[in-house]
């Protein structure tokens, strides 16, 4: 049986470590908390003391978790997996990291003749759980076909950019696009509610009109009713992937980024003011009357 080892069971990772139980994967399991993998156990995962525990004997090793510090430490730290794979074996970061956090940690991977693929996801929870992420993909040809079986019960969508760290790259203009539009769309909304216009007319024309967007559908209806609840993407989150993003582009850009240093700036203040709740809270920073 195809051997996977699957690091990092929050909202995404869990889902995601649960389609290959489905799709009938030998599967070993590592969190930094334990809770989260109990109903995993049950459907016949196995529970690894470690990352490295995890990998022991696995065709390839995925992980999901939050940030470049979590990635290095699940994948080069004391006891992480890349200490107990075998030459050839997959190793498949899913997570949002940085781009120089790729580009080093697939040098240090293949340093020990492993083969990384750059494997950052668009889709929420929901879609994690139902296989139905899209896949923003970096690798060497050969890697992405042998990594292919080890995609397939993920994603509906494979795109492949390029060379590793490709895939990092649209994953984190894609989210810098999505933190600028979301604190426009805040603050667009906060405006109207205090001018005191008619909030369900302006829903309306918002929705319809030619600023709307899957997010401005997605996020205004929640803002203008302050309904936070199920928080599928956190202000956290959003400010790290907007930090990245803005890193690269200042390696890139002379004179930018202008819109994303103001939503780095939007989302740390969100962050601070409820790093765990739903990014759709911006509206309660902006909205504040004078
Ligand atoms: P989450 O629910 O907060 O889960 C984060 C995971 O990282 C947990 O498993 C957590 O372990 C682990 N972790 C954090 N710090 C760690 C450390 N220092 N060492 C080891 N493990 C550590 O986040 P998520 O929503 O699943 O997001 C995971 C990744 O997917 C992030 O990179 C995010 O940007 C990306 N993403 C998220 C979404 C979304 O809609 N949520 C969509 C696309 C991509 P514990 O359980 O022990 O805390």
């Amino acid at each position: 049986m195809t051997k996977v080892a699957f690091i990092g069971l929050g909202r995404m990772g869990h889902g995601m470590a649960g389609r290959y139980l489905d799709a009938g994967f030998e599967v070993a399991v590592w969190n930094r908390s334990k809770a989260k993998a109990e109903d995993l156990i049950a459907r016949g995962a196995r529970w690894a003391a470690s990352p490295a525990d995890a990998a022991q004997g696995a065709d390839a090793v995925v992980t999901m978790v939050a940030d470049d510090a979590a990635s290095r430490a699940v994948w080069l730290g004391s006891d992480g997996a890349a200490s107990a794979m075998k030459a050839g074996t997959l190793a498949i970061e899913c997570s949002t990291v940085s781009y120089q956090h790729a580009l080093d940690l697939a040098g240090d991977l293949r340093a020990r003749d492993l083969s990384y693929i750059d494997c950052p996801v668009t889709g929420l929870p929901d879609a994690a759980a139902g296989g139905r992420l899209t896949l923003l993909v970096g690798a060497e040809p050969a890697d992405l076909e042998r990594a292919r079986p080890f995609l397939v019960p993920l994603s509906a969508t494979i795109r492949h950019f390029g060379a590793v760290g490709s895939g990092t790259v649209y994953k984190l203009i894609n989210n810098l696009m999505g933190a600028i539009q979301i604190a426009g769309i805040a603050e667009g909304l906060a405006i109207a509610e205090q001018a005191g216009l008619d909030m369900k007319l302006v829903l309306e024309a918002v929705e319809t009109g030619v600023a709307a967007s899957p997010q401005v559908i997605r996020h205004s209806k929640r803002m203008v009713a302050r309904n936070f609840e199920g928080a599928t993407f956190t202000s956290a989150l959003r400010h790290k992937d907007a930090a990245y993003a803005v890193a690269l582009a200042e390696s890139l850009l002379s004179g930018a980024p202008l819109m994303g240093r103001a939503a780095v700036e939007a989302y740390a203040r969100a962050k601070a003011f409820a790093p765990d709740d739903d990014e759709a809270r911006m509206i309660e920073i902006v909205s504040r009357p004078k």
